[in-house]
């Protein structure tokens, strides 16, 4: 069984905080004993030997710089179009350094990548494959330059985050599609990138997914019916996604997947069947399991102390399946949601 997780904020660790993801989570957890790190950014998760042992296969590794709108500086932080670009492009040349240095890393960019990624999971030496996402437009500086980014590895791209972005309204400011955001789908959809939805607006997210030429998903997030809140999908968003051959990433917050359990709330409140219950919200809903996969998010603000209490590192990521089959999910169902509905779509999208 191959594993997928559809979002990790590998480069923006690397960078902003100076994770180093070949490292083992436990490693890095020992440096950042004594530092502010654990408190404000989570507990370290993610780690290649732990993507190792956990038969992680391929992860969407985002490029995520933070729109500067507080008035204490933040790293990765941008105010002007320009900035976000040059991070952005840090970030990608981080990914390919990556790739380049570390033989048990490649990125993936074409169908022929990831067979290869998939075949290595036989072999001896195991590869972990990342697919570029960006999270939040901004650094693409117009609509056409999709294209550069494109050639330089870029596959999947969400328009906005939180605050919104010169595209998209995002899920902390209600607002639509601009003109830029229209034409950037344009191009997106000719270059054949992938649209990611999370974080749009609910207004944006059904002109984009009306609109859209391409595939679509939404890489970490988690039904509105579970936990309410415009950061979640609702029943009608994700028949939506369902009906545009999308699949939806399962994000393993445990405030994503419990209403009320807040930051500081004992982690053991929150369990594997509360992740596998939010799968099968989505498979109810849309009347398969073809339609959710996981988008962990383990690094992505929050960490160990925040995810279920099966979940340590993202070795853990295989104790979903249990929980699934004690939902009544059979051996192939399960296999699609851990990952086989999101190789599919890359299967169906990627360049050759
Ligand atoms: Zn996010």
């Amino acid at each position: 069984m191959h594993i997928v997780d559809g979002h990790e904020d590998i480069a923006w660790n690397a960078l902003a905080l100076g994770r180093d993801v070949r490292l083992s989570a436990f490693e890095v957890r020992r440096f950042e004993q004594g530092s502010d790190v654990p408190a404000r950014d989570g507990i370290r998760m993610l780690g290649l030997p732990e993507w190792l042992a956990g038969g992680v296969a391929v992860v969407f590794g985002t490029i995520f710089a933070e729109p500067a709108k507080r008035a204490y500086p933040k790293p990765q932080a941008y105010t002007t179009a320009e900035e976000a670009h040059e991070l952005a492009q840090a970030q990608l040349d981080y990914y390919h350094r990556l790739a380049d240095e570390c033989e048990q890393v490649a990125l993936i960019g074409s169908r022929t990548d990831l067979d290869e990624v998939l075949t290595s999971q036989e072999s001896e030496k195991p590869q972990v494959g990342i697919v570029p996402l960006m999270e939040g437009a901004d650094p693409i500086r117009e609509p056409a330059e999709a294209e550069m980014w494109f050639e330089r590895g870029l596959r999947m791209v969400g328009l906005s985050w939180r605050a919104g972005s010169s595209y998209a309204g995002g899920d902390a400011s209600p607002g639509p599609l601009t003109d830029a955001g229209r034409d950037l789908l344009e191009v997106m959809a000719e270059l054949g990138m992938i649209l990611d939805v999370s974080h749009l607006a609910e207004e944006a997210f059904a002109e984009a997914v009306d609109r859209f030429a391409g595939r679509v998903v939404a890489s970490h997030a988690n039904p509105r019916a579970r936990v309410p809140g415009r950061r979640q999908l609702s029943d009608a968003m994700i028949r939506r996604l369902a009906e545009r051959d999308g699949v939806i990433g399962i994000v393993l917050y445990n405030t994503f997947l419990r209403p009320g359990w807040s930051k500081g709330d004992p982690k053991e409140a929150v369990t594997a069947a509360d992740v596998a219950a939010a799968v099968d919200h989505v498979c109810q809903v849309v009347g398969d399991a073809a339609r959710v996969g996981l988008g962990s998010d383990f690094d992505g603000g929050f960490g160990a102390e925040s995810a279920p209490l099966e979940m340590d590192t993202v070795a853990d990521l295989g104790r979903v399946v249990p929980a699934l089959g004690e939902m009544g999910y059979g051996e192939e169902e399960i296999a699609a949601v851990m990952g086989n509905n999101w190789l599919r779509l890359l299967q169906e999208t990627l360049p050759e």
